[in-house]
Protein backbone atom coordinates (compact mmCIF):
# COMPACT_ATOMS: atom_id res chain seq x y z
CA UNK A 1 0.00 0.00 0.00
CA UNK A 2 2.88 1.87 0.54
CA UNK A 3 3.84 3.31 -2.89
CA UNK A 4 7.31 4.25 -3.61
CA UNK A 5 9.05 7.24 -5.44
CA UNK A 6 10.33 6.44 -8.26
CA UNK A 7 13.55 7.77 -9.65
CA UNK A 8 13.64 8.11 -12.89
CA UNK A 9 17.01 8.89 -14.88
CA UNK A 10 16.00 8.73 -18.71
CA UNK A 11 13.79 9.47 -21.06
CA UNK A 12 12.77 6.01 -21.32
CA UNK A 13 11.89 5.77 -17.26
CA UNK A 14 9.98 8.67 -17.81
CA UNK A 15 7.93 7.34 -20.46
CA UNK A 16 7.70 4.02 -19.11
CA UNK A 17 6.31 5.27 -15.65
CA UNK A 18 4.39 8.07 -16.66
CA UNK A 19 2.45 7.50 -19.99
CA UNK A 20 -1.03 6.31 -18.58
CA UNK A 21 -1.21 9.06 -15.84
CA UNK A 22 -3.84 11.94 -17.22
CA UNK A 23 -3.98 14.29 -14.35
CA UNK A 24 -0.37 14.68 -13.90
CA UNK A 25 1.49 17.18 -11.74
CA UNK A 26 4.83 19.19 -12.62
CA UNK A 27 7.12 20.84 -10.27
CA UNK A 28 10.40 21.79 -12.10
CA UNK A 29 13.56 22.81 -9.82
CA UNK A 30 16.78 22.53 -10.15
CA UNK A 31 17.20 21.17 -6.52
CA UNK A 32 18.61 21.99 -3.28
CA UNK A 33 15.17 22.10 -1.87
CA UNK A 34 13.46 24.83 0.30
CA UNK A 35 10.10 25.17 1.43
CA UNK A 36 9.17 27.82 -1.29
CA UNK A 37 9.84 24.16 -3.65
CA UNK A 38 7.66 22.20 -0.92
CA UNK A 39 5.20 24.50 -1.01
CA UNK A 40 5.00 23.78 -5.25
CA UNK A 41 4.81 20.59 -4.45
CA UNK A 42 2.37 20.32 -1.77
CA UNK A 43 -0.18 22.15 -4.38
CA UNK A 44 -0.07 19.93 -6.71
CA UNK A 45 -0.25 16.95 -4.35
CA UNK A 46 -3.45 18.53 -3.93
CA UNK A 47 -4.64 19.07 -7.09
CA UNK A 48 -3.42 16.38 -9.32
CA UNK A 49 -3.16 12.58 -8.16
CA UNK A 50 0.02 12.02 -9.35
CA UNK A 51 3.04 14.60 -8.83
CA UNK A 52 6.56 14.74 -10.43
CA UNK A 53 9.33 16.83 -8.97
CA UNK A 54 12.52 17.27 -11.75
CA UNK A 55 15.79 18.09 -10.02
CA UNK A 56 18.12 19.69 -13.10
CA UNK A 57 20.71 22.16 -12.86
CA UNK A 58 20.23 23.41 -16.54
CA UNK A 59 23.72 24.56 -17.91
CA UNK A 60 22.07 26.57 -20.27
CA UNK A 61 20.23 29.36 -18.45
CA UNK A 62 23.53 30.11 -16.44
CA UNK A 63 24.78 33.26 -18.43
CA UNK A 64 28.22 33.06 -16.22
CA UNK A 65 30.09 29.97 -15.38
CA UNK A 66 31.45 30.40 -11.98
CA UNK A 67 27.37 31.01 -10.79
CA UNK A 68 26.68 27.35 -12.13
CA UNK A 69 29.92 25.67 -10.71
CA UNK A 70 28.67 27.45 -7.42
CA UNK A 71 24.81 27.14 -7.25
CA UNK A 72 24.13 24.70 -4.18
CA UNK A 73 23.53 20.66 -4.66
CA UNK A 74 22.24 18.38 -2.09
CA UNK A 75 20.94 15.63 -3.76
CA UNK A 76 20.71 13.51 -1.15
CA UNK A 77 19.11 15.92 1.21
CA UNK A 78 16.42 16.85 -1.45
CA UNK A 79 15.53 12.61 -2.33
CA UNK A 80 15.21 12.46 1.29
CA UNK A 81 12.45 15.29 1.47
CA UNK A 82 10.64 14.01 -1.29
CA UNK A 83 10.60 10.89 -0.09
CA UNK A 84 8.99 12.36 2.86
CA UNK A 85 6.19 14.31 0.87
CA UNK A 86 5.60 10.77 -0.65
CA UNK A 87 5.81 12.40 -4.55
CA UNK A 88 5.39 9.83 -7.04
CA UNK A 89 8.01 10.29 -8.99
CA UNK A 90 11.72 12.38 -9.30
CA UNK A 91 13.04 12.88 -12.78
CA UNK A 92 16.87 13.90 -12.70
CA UNK A 93 18.30 13.32 -16.10
CA UNK A 94 21.31 13.90 -17.40
CA UNK A 95 22.52 16.88 -19.87
CA UNK A 96 23.96 14.88 -22.65
CA UNK A 97 20.16 13.19 -23.07
CA UNK A 98 17.81 15.80 -22.42
CA UNK A 99 20.31 18.11 -24.76
CA UNK A 100 20.57 15.05 -27.57
CA UNK A 101 18.06 16.45 -30.21
CA UNK A 102 18.72 19.19 -31.64
CA UNK A 103 16.15 21.94 -32.11
CA UNK A 104 15.20 23.26 -36.34
CA UNK A 105 14.06 26.68 -34.39
CA UNK A 106 16.31 28.74 -32.31
CA UNK A 107 14.13 29.85 -29.03
CA UNK A 108 14.30 33.49 -29.55
CA UNK A 109 13.02 36.27 -27.08
CA UNK A 110 11.16 39.24 -28.44
CA UNK A 111 12.76 42.26 -27.59
CA UNK A 112 10.20 43.67 -25.55
CA UNK A 113 10.61 41.05 -23.15
CA UNK A 114 14.58 41.95 -22.52
CA UNK A 115 13.58 43.80 -19.43
CA UNK A 116 14.76 43.05 -15.89
CA UNK A 117 16.75 40.00 -15.54
CA UNK A 118 16.91 39.14 -19.25
CA UNK A 119 18.62 42.32 -19.31
CA UNK A 120 21.44 42.03 -16.94
CA UNK A 121 21.74 38.07 -18.10
CA UNK A 122 22.19 37.27 -21.43
CA UNK A 123 20.47 34.22 -22.50
CA UNK A 124 19.36 32.93 -19.50
CA UNK A 125 15.49 32.81 -20.55
CA UNK A 126 16.24 31.41 -23.90
CA UNK A 127 17.65 28.58 -21.56
CA UNK A 128 14.79 28.30 -19.05
CA UNK A 129 12.47 28.51 -22.03
CA UNK A 130 14.65 25.61 -24.24
CA UNK A 131 14.74 23.11 -21.23
CA UNK A 132 10.69 23.90 -20.13
CA UNK A 133 9.92 23.33 -23.71
CA UNK A 134 11.61 19.64 -23.34
CA UNK A 135 10.51 18.95 -20.19
CA UNK A 136 6.86 19.96 -20.96
CA UNK A 137 6.56 17.94 -23.95
CA UNK A 138 8.10 15.17 -22.62
CA UNK A 139 6.67 14.93 -19.25
CA UNK A 140 3.11 16.00 -20.67
CA UNK A 141 1.87 17.22 -17.24
CA UNK A 142 -1.73 18.26 -16.69
CA UNK A 143 -0.34 21.43 -14.31
CA UNK A 144 3.30 22.89 -13.76
CA UNK A 145 3.71 24.66 -10.46
CA UNK A 146 5.77 27.43 -10.65
CA UNK A 147 6.93 30.16 -7.98
CA UNK A 148 5.80 34.01 -8.26
CA UNK A 149 9.24 34.90 -6.79
CA UNK A 150 10.88 34.42 -10.00
CA UNK A 151 7.92 36.26 -12.09
CA UNK A 152 9.28 36.70 -15.57
CA UNK A 153 10.33 33.03 -15.71
CA UNK A 154 6.60 32.27 -15.10
CA UNK A 155 5.09 34.83 -17.65
CA UNK A 156 7.37 33.80 -20.41
CA UNK A 157 7.18 30.03 -19.83
CA UNK A 158 3.05 30.69 -19.40
CA UNK A 159 3.71 32.78 -22.34
CA UNK A 160 5.99 31.10 -25.15
CA UNK A 161 5.70 27.19 -23.45
CA UNK A 162 3.03 25.90 -21.75
CA UNK A 163 0.51 27.07 -24.23
CA UNK A 164 1.85 24.92 -27.18
CA UNK A 165 0.91 21.95 -24.98
CA UNK A 166 -2.59 21.18 -23.06
CA UNK A 167 0.00 21.70 -19.85
CA UNK A 168 -1.09 24.99 -17.33
CA UNK A 169 0.59 27.07 -15.55
CA UNK A 170 -0.46 27.22 -11.52
CA UNK A 171 1.23 30.22 -10.06
CA UNK A 172 2.18 29.80 -6.30
CA UNK A 173 3.17 32.39 -4.29
CA UNK A 174 6.15 33.46 -2.24
CA UNK A 175 7.22 32.09 0.31
CA UNK A 176 9.65 33.94 3.02
CA UNK A 177 11.48 33.13 6.03
CA UNK A 178 11.33 35.01 9.70
CA UNK A 179 13.31 37.62 8.46
CA UNK A 180 10.98 38.32 5.41
CA UNK A 181 12.98 37.25 2.66
CA UNK A 182 11.86 35.15 -0.15
CA UNK A 183 13.81 31.70 0.20
CA UNK A 184 15.97 30.91 -2.12
CA UNK A 185 18.28 28.08 -3.00
CA UNK A 186 20.80 30.83 -3.51
CA UNK A 187 20.09 32.17 0.39
CA UNK A 188 22.33 29.33 1.57
CA UNK A 189 25.79 31.37 -0.10
CA UNK A 190 24.69 34.57 2.42
CA UNK A 191 26.28 34.33 6.19
CA UNK A 192 22.98 34.84 9.02
CA UNK A 193 23.98 38.97 8.64
CA UNK A 194 23.61 39.14 4.88
CA UNK A 195 20.34 37.07 5.48
CA UNK A 196 18.94 39.66 8.02
CA UNK A 197 19.89 42.49 5.14
CA UNK A 198 18.33 40.88 2.73
CA UNK A 199 15.27 40.53 5.24
CA UNK A 200 15.33 44.35 5.93
CA UNK A 201 15.31 44.94 2.32
CA UNK A 202 12.69 43.41 1.36
CA UNK A 203 10.71 44.86 3.86
CA UNK A 204 11.63 48.09 3.01
CA UNK A 205 10.63 47.35 -0.77
CA UNK A 206 6.92 45.31 0.81
CA UNK A 207 6.25 48.97 2.57
CA UNK A 208 7.66 51.34 -0.63
CA UNK A 209 5.03 49.54 -2.69
CA UNK A 210 1.83 50.23 -0.59
CA UNK A 211 2.59 53.57 0.09
CA UNK A 212 4.28 53.99 -3.49
CA UNK A 213 1.91 56.72 -5.70
CA UNK A 214 2.02 56.65 -9.61
CA UNK A 215 1.73 59.87 -11.19
CA UNK A 216 4.16 61.69 -13.18
CA UNK A 217 7.24 61.76 -10.67
CA UNK A 218 7.12 57.49 -10.55
CA UNK A 219 9.97 56.97 -12.50
CA UNK A 220 11.92 59.40 -9.48
CA UNK A 221 10.45 57.99 -6.48
CA UNK A 222 12.13 54.44 -7.80
CA UNK A 223 15.58 55.88 -8.96
CA UNK A 224 15.61 57.40 -5.10
CA UNK A 225 14.57 54.52 -3.69
CA UNK A 226 17.33 52.52 -5.48
CA UNK A 227 19.84 54.46 -4.49
CA UNK A 228 18.52 54.84 -1.19
CA UNK A 229 19.00 51.05 -0.50
CA UNK A 230 22.58 51.25 -2.04
CA UNK A 231 23.51 53.58 0.66
CA UNK A 232 21.74 52.12 3.50
CA UNK A 233 22.47 48.78 3.00
CA UNK A 234 25.86 48.68 1.20
CA UNK A 235 24.19 46.61 -1.75
CA UNK A 236 24.40 47.18 -5.76
CA UNK A 237 21.18 47.66 -7.02
CA UNK A 238 20.53 46.02 -11.09
CA UNK A 239 16.97 47.42 -11.21
CA UNK A 240 13.72 48.32 -9.44
CA UNK A 241 10.81 48.75 -11.43
CA UNK A 242 7.21 48.94 -11.71
CA UNK A 243 5.82 47.38 -14.04
CA UNK A 244 2.06 45.49 -15.42
CA UNK A 245 1.32 42.13 -14.25
CA UNK A 246 -0.30 41.43 -17.04
CA UNK A 247 2.45 41.78 -19.39
CA UNK A 248 5.26 43.54 -17.88
CA UNK A 249 4.77 47.09 -19.76
CA UNK A 250 5.80 50.05 -17.46
CA UNK A 251 2.89 51.83 -18.33
CA UNK A 252 1.02 51.19 -15.70
CA UNK A 253 -1.78 53.77 -15.08
CA UNK A 254 -4.58 51.93 -12.44
CA UNK A 255 -2.99 48.65 -13.89
CA UNK A 256 -2.34 45.89 -11.34
CA UNK A 257 1.85 46.78 -11.04
CA UNK A 258 4.28 44.93 -9.44
CA UNK A 259 7.74 46.49 -8.24
CA UNK A 260 10.71 44.15 -9.72
CA UNK A 261 13.69 44.28 -7.83
CA UNK A 262 17.53 42.57 -8.66
CA UNK A 263 20.71 43.06 -6.71
CA UNK A 264 24.08 42.23 -5.34
CA UNK A 265 24.92 41.17 -1.76
CA UNK A 266 28.33 39.90 -1.95
CA UNK A 267 28.56 39.12 -6.03
CA UNK A 268 25.41 36.74 -5.41
CA UNK A 269 22.28 37.62 -7.24
CA UNK A 270 19.14 37.85 -5.22
CA UNK A 271 15.51 38.68 -6.96
CA UNK A 272 11.92 39.82 -5.72
CA UNK A 273 9.09 41.07 -6.73
CA UNK A 274 6.13 42.74 -4.38
P1 LIG B 1 14.52 26.90 -8.65
O1 LIG B 1 14.88 25.60 -8.03
O2 LIG B 1 15.13 28.08 -7.95
O3 LIG B 1 14.72 26.93 -10.14
O4 LIG B 1 12.97 27.09 -8.42
C1 LIG B 1 12.04 26.10 -8.80
C2 LIG B 1 10.65 26.64 -8.65
O5 LIG B 1 10.42 27.01 -7.28
C3 LIG B 1 10.40 27.89 -9.49
O6 LIG B 1 9.09 27.83 -10.03
C4 LIG B 1 10.51 28.99 -8.47
O7 LIG B 1 9.76 30.14 -8.81
C5 LIG B 1 9.94 28.33 -7.23
N1 LIG B 1 10.39 29.03 -6.03
C6 LIG B 1 11.68 29.35 -5.70
N2 LIG B 1 11.70 30.03 -4.56
C7 LIG B 1 10.42 30.18 -4.15
C8 LIG B 1 9.80 30.81 -3.02
N3 LIG B 1 10.50 31.44 -2.08
N4 LIG B 1 8.45 30.74 -2.94
C9 LIG B 1 7.73 30.11 -3.89
N5 LIG B 1 8.26 29.50 -4.95
C10 LIG B 1 9.59 29.53 -5.09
Amino acid sequence: YLLQMKILRTKNDLKEATNKIKNLGFVPTMGSLHNGHISLIKKSKLICNRTLVSIYVNPKQFNSKKDFSKYPKNITRDLNILKKLRINFVFTPSTKEIYKEKRIKKIVLPNKYKILCAKSRKGHFEGVLDIMDRFIKLINPKYTFMGEKDFQQLFLVNKFISKKYKNKIFPCKTVRDKNFLALSSRNSLLSKNQLAKAGQIAKCLFNFKLSLKINNQLYNYLLIKKKELQKKFNVKVDYLELRNEKNLTTLNKKKKNRLFLAYYINKVRLIDNF
